[in-house]
């Protein structure tokens, strides 16, 4: 019998793996150590179980019943990043955000700054397609390795996906495990610099302190959910321990002792207000997974 490299955890509460800090347990949650273990602990599971996979939970609201079947946490594991040709980049999924940004910059390599202010992993990136400042993920990848349900890996190259504003659609069923980045040469001074200008911004106009997720809802064609919000009159509104944030309309802080469940009503009763006020249906752009209490 082989023996399982990484670590499995059962009932392991997924409240602590979230920036929200809310959410109930893991029925099972699985770190691998790295990805040759992750693809025979897929290999090994029953082809019905369900799967989700964790990034650092930075788009995630997990609902109180916590998420039944095996939650792959990817924090701190596939962390490999190399330089594989002149201006190409290799990245494993498990990689933050911020540590492709300061690696293409030490390589003089331009296009990935955007990525340094993304308080997420690699493979939440590719899925989400997370963006700021006029760029987004798609925009450097060249071609991605994913895995599937029974364990099966898959090269695909960026043209097998259909790629939108936060929405990424083609290989429903698989899920990241590395990607190939497409950057162009620049110079190491100018990056930083970007990523400085690009770091101020953020911290002057968004609670990044703060138990949050980021922007709840995505912005309309031609609006900003957040103006739509605020115009609303709802800053600072709270259900609970959840609130809308006065510094940045479109996010939501826990102020402490939040639930899911209140997260999730102030989503829901924000959208209805927009919905009210400005006949405009925002769409979520958080994630929501398992069952309420
Ligand atoms: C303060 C703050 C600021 C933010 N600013 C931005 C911003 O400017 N732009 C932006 O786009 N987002 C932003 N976000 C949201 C978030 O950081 C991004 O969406 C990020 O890409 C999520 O990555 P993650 O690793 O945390 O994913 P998670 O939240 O862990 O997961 C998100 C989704 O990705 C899936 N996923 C995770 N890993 C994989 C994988 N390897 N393969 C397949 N699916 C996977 C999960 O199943 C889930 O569906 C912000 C969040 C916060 C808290």
């Amino acid at each position: 019998m082989t023996v399982l490299k990484g670590k499995l955890l059962k009932n392991e509460s997924l409240a602590k793996y979230t920036s929200w800090r809310v959410g109930g347990p893991a029925e099972q949650m699985y770190l691998p150590e790295g990805k040759e273990d992750l693809i025979a602990f897929i290999l090994a599971l029953p082809p019905q179980e369900n799967l989700f996979w964790l990034g650092l939970g930075s788009n995630l609201l997990v609902r109180d019943g916590g998420v039944k079947g095996t939650v792959i946490n990817t924090r701190g594991r596939l962390k490999a990043m190399q330089l594989i040709d002149t201006n190409k980049v290799y990245v494993e999924a498990g990689v933050p955000c911020a540590h492709v940004a300061r690696f293409c910059t030490q390589l003089n390599l331009s296009g990935a700054e955007f990525l340094a202010g993304i308080p997420g992993t690699m493979g939440g990136a590719l899925k989400m397609n997370a963006g700021a400042f006029g760029n987004e993920t798609w925009n450097i990848v060249e071609s991605v390795e994913m895995i599937d349900n029974k364990g099966q890996v898959n090269q695909r190259g960026n043209e097998q996906f259909d790629v939108s504003y936060r929405s990424v659609k083609g290989a429903d069923n698989e899920w990241f495990l590395s990607a190939e980045l497409l950057l162009r040469k620049g110079e190491s001074k100018i990056s930083e610099q970007k990523v400085k200008l690009l770091l101020e911004q953020r911290a002057l106009t968004q609670p990044t302190n703060k138990p949050t997720c980021g922007s709840v809802f995505k912005n309309p064609p031609g609006d900003y959910a957040a103006r739509l919000i605020e115009t609303c009159g709802l800053k600072g509104y709270t259900r609970g321990g959840a609130c809308v944030s006065k510094k940045h309309a479109n996010f939501i802080e826990n102020t402490g002792q939040a639930t899911a469940a209140e997260i999730e009503e102030l989503i829901e009763y924000i959208h209805q207000q927009v919905q009210q006020q400005h006949g405009i249906s925002l769409q979520t752009e958080v994630c929501k997974v398992g069952m309420p209490l």
